[in-house]
Parts: C-alpha cells; sequence; structure tokens
C-alpha cells in the first residue's frame, strides 16, 4: 500500500518524512515523529496506522498496555500479507 502524499485532515505534505520513519522503525515511533517535526495528531495518525508498519509500531509498545494480543497482531499480518 502507498503511503499518503499528503495528511488527509490538514493537507500538509507528510510522504518525503516515510523514508526516514521506515528505516528507524524499530526506535520509539513518538521520538522519531518529534524530530522529524510531524507534531500534528491528523499527520501522525497517518504514520503510525499506515498498514505496512502498523506491526513495528504495535510492538514498541507493551501488549498489556494497549490490550494487543500476539494473537491479534497475527490475524492482523495474515490480513495485510493477503491484501499484499
Ligand atoms: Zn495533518
Amino acid at each position: 500500500m502507498l503511503f499518503p502524499i499528503r495528511c488527509f485532515t490538514c493537507a500538509n505534505e507528510i510522504a518525503h518524512f516515510y523514508g526516514e520513519f521506515e528505516r528507524r522503525n524499530k526506535e520509539n515511533p513518538h521520538t522519531v515523529l518529534d524530530e522529524l517535526g510531524i507534531y500534528k495528531m491528523c499527520c501522525r495518525m497517518i504514520f503510525l496506522t499506515h498498514a505496512s508498519n502498523i506491526l513495528d509500531v504495535a510492538q514498541q509498545f507493551e501488549y498489556k498496555k494497549l490490550t494487543v494480543s500476539k494473537n491479534t497482531l497475527k490475524s492482523m499480518s495474515s490480513i495485510i500479507k493477503a491484501k499484499k
């Protein structure tokens, strides 16, 4: 799935940050977005919920806080793989 060129809500151009965000996918995503200068919640939401990196972002958080179980992640990854 392609990353959107602009934010759906505020129309800010965000696509040119995606490469750096994806390259640093093992770091805390909130820190990476802060360092890239993406502070608006609407733009951050697009990075954090993009289908190709949702699993990387979800694994950065403790499973108990998000109540995301490993079975949920497995089912999410199978859905994403099926769409590719
Ligand atoms: Zn935005």
